[in-house]
């Protein structure tokens, strides 16, 4: 009853704000069937909960189109570890949502399939690139979902919605079936509405995968663990040059700085602390990520995945106009950049490049981490933008990104929580952790929410 009742919702719902590409009602009810019959295990709070998925995330016998015309039609032959994970947790999963095509972009405008807007004001974007994952909870289509961040996809999003969302440490949540787009900075996590839900889903999905080579060998904490425990004593760094040096405060920054004073009554010490490298980050990210999209890229070639064009005469044909006519603006403008930065004879002057202020950036993390235990600055710039406000523009749509694309390259944990309201709109808040401290993240978060 609570899955059909979740599908009538969202076909009340999403005309208005467009979330899902996919519903999979009859796989969703014949799950829901089952953890009815098996019953509910003792301390499984999961069980029986609908969850909506990234649609970049495979789903064995669903659709999986990361928002792509090459992918349109793609229905992929097994499940993510994710996804199979959630499954085992009993969760069900509805649909699959709206994204940036290939998870590029900042406002989900880049999909091939349609736009979606902010619940919180129909005519602003929800963020991207997981703006559909985060617009579903928040226009409380479903209690949880599942994005991906490689620049901050989740964080961004869920400011911009009101949302708690998690970009997990590098390794922490196996990729595989996740599909690639900068692999060594894309990492799965949960959208929710509390911190603690966040952390029961990041329970569910975490874990070494011997299908990932880069997943995490160590162990996985129970992330409620602890939770309540507060921030007495806790050493918290504030950032300094993620906040305008030039003695103006915006809203957005007002807003985190009441949670910082917040922090300090709860007995936390507050430090001010640099990451004078973070300037680079966004050059730096944007060679990074387009150039390993620029080689992930290259297995959509119209022969073993998904579109081919109608309109072949040779062999060549077959790569050429499959890839012009599959692939949109965003993606082919990536696919550019970096294969230019990775060619010969500008490799050093500019992915070697990236490479170095990419260790800088790392290095500026641990040297913070030696004095404090997490960091917290805000997670954007802007509250939601409008529309159609940044999509004309890459390098302003680009430049959106200066706060969340450091905490990737550093491969450090970082989480997104509501921290005020700038004329209606929500004002996301990061709190920033050691690498594979997701525990004290949520501890900080869970005091302040
Ligand atoms: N906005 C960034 C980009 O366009 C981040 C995207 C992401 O995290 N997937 O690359």
């Amino acid at each position: 009853d609570l899955i059909e009742s979740v599908y009538s919702n969202i076909e009340e719902t999403d005309d208005e704000v467009g979330a899902f590409i996919t519903l999979n009602k009859e796989e969703a009810l014949n799950a829901a069937k089952k953890v009815d019959e098996k019953g509910v295990e003792e301390g499984n709070v999961l069980s029986g909960l609908p969850i909506g998925i990234k649609d970049n995330i495979s789903t064995k016998g669903v659709k999986t189109t990361a928002a792509s015309k090459m992918l349109e039609n793609f229905i992929p032959i097994y499940d993510a570890t994710v996804v199979e994970k959630l499954n085992q947790a009993g969760m069900i999963s509805v649909g699959k949502l709206n994204m940036d095509e290939f998870a590029m972009g900042g406002s989900t405008e880049n999909s091939a399939m349609k736009i979606t807007r902010n619940p919180w004001d129909l005519t602003r974007v929800p963020g991207g690139s997981s703006g559909g994952s985060a617009a579903a909870v928040a226009a409380g289509q479903i209690p949880v979902s599942l994005g991906s961040d490689t620049g901050g996809s989740i964080r961004q999003p869920a400011s911009f919605t009101g949302l708690v969302g998690m970009k997990p440490t590098y390794g922490r949540v196996s990729r595989y079936g996740l599909i690639a787009f900068g692999s060594s900075l894309d990492q799965i996590g949960p959208f929710t509405r509390t911190v603690k839900d966040n952390a029961l889903v990041l329970n569910a999905i975490s874990g070494t995968d011997d299908k990932d080579s880069t997943s995490y060998r160590g162990n996985t904490p129970d992330f409620t663990e602890n939770i309540d425990e507060g921030v007495k004593g806790l050493r918290i760094g504030v950032p300094k040059e993620y906040f305008n040096e030039d003695g103006k405060e915006t809203t957005i920054e007002k807003s985190v700085r009441e949670a910082l004073d917040a922090y300090k009554e709860m007995g936390a010490e507050i430090v001010e602390v640099s990451l004078p490298h973070s300037k680079y980050g966004i050059p730096a990210y944007y060679i990074i990520a387009s150039s390993e999209a620029s080689s992930n890229l290259q297995r959509f070639d119209g022969i073993r995945y998904g579109y081919r064009s109608n309109n072949i005469g040779s062999l060549e044909d077959i790569y050429v106009k499959s890839r012009s006519e599959g692939f949109g603006l965003e993606v082919k403008r990536r696919i550019m950049l970096g294969t230019f930065s990775l060619s010969s004879g500008f490799y050093d002057a500019h992915f070697k490049k990236a490479a170095q202020a990419r260790t800088l950036i790392r290095q500026d993390f641990a040297k913070a981490f030696e004095e404090v235990d997490v960091l917290v600055a805000p997670t954007t710039t802007s509250t939601a933008f409008k529309i159609g406000g940044k999509i004309e523009d890459p390098i302003a749509m680009y430049m959106a990104d200066v706060l969340t694309v450091p905490v990737n390259l550093a491969g450090v944990p970082s989480l997104s929580m509501p921290c005020g309201f700038f004329e209606g709109l929500p004002i996301g808040m990061q709190i920033i952790g050691k690498q594979f401290d997701e525990q004290t993240i949520y501890k900080a978060a869970y005091a302040y929410e």
